[in-house]
């Protein structure tokens, strides 16, 4: 069966027609899947099979057979730990169909076909009876149903589910219980975030401060939670305000209750400062005993063990409503209320008690529209003042009062930097996505009769937009909330070709130009995301690596993927370099942009892909990279720009470049499609 799926293209703005094959979106899910990463996590899967082993033993001790439920099977991985722990029958249920094919192949190849059984279906629709899907209820209920905020995979009401149909009363549950954990910290770094700082621009006639809209003071901005690599953090970023303690348990024992609820501890400061975040994190615990234990903690809350590196669960960063100061010493309440899938904090003071019962139990609704407007780091990007004072230096170089200027950009402050900076003339700017939110901000700084919003596709402007004046300066940064890799915002480009007729002959388009960069990378950790795992703890999961092979490979060229490169430390393995330019003075070529070379790799290492990056030259010496910042030290570390995601294109076999004897070099050939935005690309080591 084929199926239409319609998307504006992210690249040419085009409105696009796919014809995608049924299981289309399963590639896709599975070739960016995180099941590689779990079953490279070697902590987990080691403490899951003593649990499973110490559980089985238990029921068996007392005289049981014991009948395993697990929930969410995956590969078939915990069920095969616990068949080969000497349980005695396994319902193993996956919802997600192309996994539990590969469960039932897996279960087979390892011989366990007759100890376990796959069901295909969400376990909420699964039936207990004579001729229902589990013939009675299960002793053992294990699962893995967590994400990094604990909870936002559902686990509450599945388990809820479980416990009144599934199970028996007093069953044996791997993981016994999860623990949340909190520490409430000070942090400029993560608090510009969340909220917009005054931007202070020096203008001919004064300093100018755009300042955010005073809703957003005591906004509670959105309930997503911001999980990151908390290990990557360094502790000159933070400042811990409190001891880390406990905010809630889970016991997956009993029957849970998944309706929404309210927790409330009291801190006591250790140091005075600004309340502002609350980072968390949790443990499970595989037994009752609270022997095997498996902890997300980050590396200054878990100095003993060895911090075992995963992505699939990382740590969360929660921002309360308003920052507010606290005395060391001081006593604090901070409440956590979670609804079945998320959770949010608030803080009170021992003063504010009376207040409490009110606070928090609400979900956050963001109430300054900034928090639907940016996601976390754009706010970041905004509130880096060395990047907008390069945007400001450039912007003098070709503003004028005479300008008639025309800002391209989604959420951007450059229209109002435009304005301060001379641009007296009136403005106009487009801004594409969310507009209407946008003119708040506008309202808070006065400017709503200065800056007018245009709200068309470029293609549809008329000279009635722009009052019959043409555009003498173009502005972009360029960024758009729709790009997911960083060529999409050649969109810019796009938009810039579309508009030409409303341009001066002699307009000024800023950036003048774009280039996208390339390195090759031995990265720390991230290879494990999409490295094949053969064998785990003992079971041959090889099937698992030729199905997300096969979804790799489902479309002619792989495609890079997106992430934040400052959150996963690799070294570079070759200089970086320019492959392809993008002039932003001219329209956009009916030809291709195609290019061939060869990157020599200078340091021993594995390669284990490319990253690529844009930079964006805005005036004669100013250029911004969105990628690369720099190669810190001779071992190759590098920085990456911390508001940008990078896109890495993982190499399908890894080379190990061990002696450097003999020179080795990646070839590599490099073509952006014109027409349909796409850049595909082939690397040969
Ligand atoms: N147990 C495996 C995989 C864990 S990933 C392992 O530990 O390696 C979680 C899996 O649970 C996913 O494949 C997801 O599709 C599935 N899942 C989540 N909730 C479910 C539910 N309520 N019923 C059935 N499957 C579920």
């Amino acid at each position: 069966m084929k199926t239409f799926c319609g998307r504006a293209n992210p690249t040419t703005g085009a409105m696009e027609w796919l014809e995608e094959a049924e299981d289309y979106d399963y590639h896709q899910e599975i070739a960016r899947s995180r099941y590689a990463d779990m079953l490279h996590d070697k902590d987990r899967n080691v403490k899951y099979y003593q649990g499973i082993r110490a559980a089985v033993s238990r029921v068996k001790e007392r005289g049981e057979k014991a009948i395993v439920l697990d929930i969410g099977t995956g590969t078939g991985l915990l069920s095969m730990m616990a068949a080969s722990s000497g349980a005695d029958f396994c319902y193993a249920v996956e919802v997600f169909r192309p996994m539990a094919n590969a469960a039932v192949k897996i279960v087979e190849k390892n011989g366990f076909s007759d100890k376990i059984k796959v069901i295909n279906k969400h376990s909420t629709e699964v039936t207990v009876g004579p001729d229902g899907d589990m013939e009675c209820r299960a002793n053992i209920l294990v699962t893995e149903l967590f994400d990094t905020e604990l909870i936002g995979e559902g686990a509450l009401p599945t388990y809820e589910h479980a416990h009144k149909y599934l199970v028996q009363e007093g069953c044996e549950a791997v993981p016994h219980r999860a623990t949340v954990y909190v520490q409430l910290v000070e942090s400029k770094r993560m608090w510009a975030w969340n909220k917009l700082f005054p931007i202070h621009v020096e203008a001919e006639d004064g300093e100018k401060i755009i300042v955010p809209p005073s809703e957003m003071e005591n906004c509670p901005g959105v309930p997503s939670v911001c999980d990151i690599q908390l290990n990557q953090m360094p502790s000159s970023d933070f400042t811990a305000l409190s001891d880390v303690v406990t905010m809630f348990s889970v016991d997956f024992s009993k029957p849970v209750q998944s309706a929404s609820t309210c927790y409330r501890v009291q801190l006591e400061s250790v140091k005075s400062g600004k309340a502002q975040i609350v980072l968390s994190w949790w443990d499970i615990d595989m037994d009752p005993s609270g022997m095997i234990n498996c902890t997300m903690a980050p590396y200054w809350a878990n100095p003993t063990s060895a911090l075992q590196w995963r992505d699939h669960w990382m740590q969360c960063v929660y921002f309360l409503p308003k920052e507010e100061p606290v005395g060391q010493g001081e006593r604090v309440h901070l409440t956590a209320c979670r609804d079945e899938y998320s959770v949010w904090y608030t803080m009170q003071k021992a003063s504010e008690e009376e207040n409490e019962a009110a606070a928090g139990v609400e979900s956050p609704v963001c109430r300054c529209h900034a928090h639907l407007l940016w996601n976390r780091a754009r706010f970041g990007e905004l509130n880096d003042q060395e990047r907008t004072q390069q945007y400001i230096q450039a912007l003098r170089t070709v503003l004028n009062t005479d300008s008639v200027c025309l800002c391209i950009s989604d959420g951007s402050l450059l229209p109002v930097l435009a304005h301060y900076l001379g641009a007296k003339q009136v403005q106009y700017f487009i801004l594409f996505f969310r507009c209407l939110h946008f003119s708040l901000f506008f309202k808070a700084n006065h400017l709503e009769d200065k800056i007018k919003i245009i709200e068309a596709r470029p293609e549809l402007l008329k000279p009635s937009h722009f009052e019959d004046k043409k555009i003498s300066v173009l502005v972009a940064e360029p960024f758009f909330s729709t790009s997911l890799l960083p060529w999409h915002n050649l969109y810019f480009w796009y938009a810039r070709t579309a508009v030409s007729s409303h341009l001066t002959s002699n307009v000024t388009v800023l950036p003048q130009s774009a280039s996208l960069h390339m390195m090759i990378v031995e990265f720390q950790d991230l290879w494990r995301i999409r490295s094949p795992c053969g064998i785990c703890e003992g079971f041959d999961v090889q099937a698992m690596d030729d199905m997300i092979k096969d979804s790799l490979n489902f479309r002619e060229s792989k495609e890079a993927e997106p992430h934040p490169l400052w959150e996963y430390p690799c070294k570079s393995l070759s200089d970086p370099q320019e492959v392809l330019t993008f002039d932003f003075r001219t329209t956009v070529p009916q030809h291709c942009l195609s290019t061939e070379g060869s990157v020599n790799l200078l340091r021993k290492g594995k390669s284990h892909g490319a990253v690529l990056w844009m930079e964006y030259h805005l005036a004669a010496d100013i250029s911004i990279s969105t990628g690369l910042m720099r190669i810190s030290n001779e071992k190759g570390s590098c920085d990456w720009n911390r508001h940008c995601k990078q896109a890495v294109y993982f190499f399908s076999s890894v080379i190990e470049s061990e002696t450097l004897a003999a020179p080795a070099a990646v070839t590599y050939a490099i073509h952006f499609d014109t027409k349909t935005g796409e850049i595909a690309m082939d690397f040969k080591l």
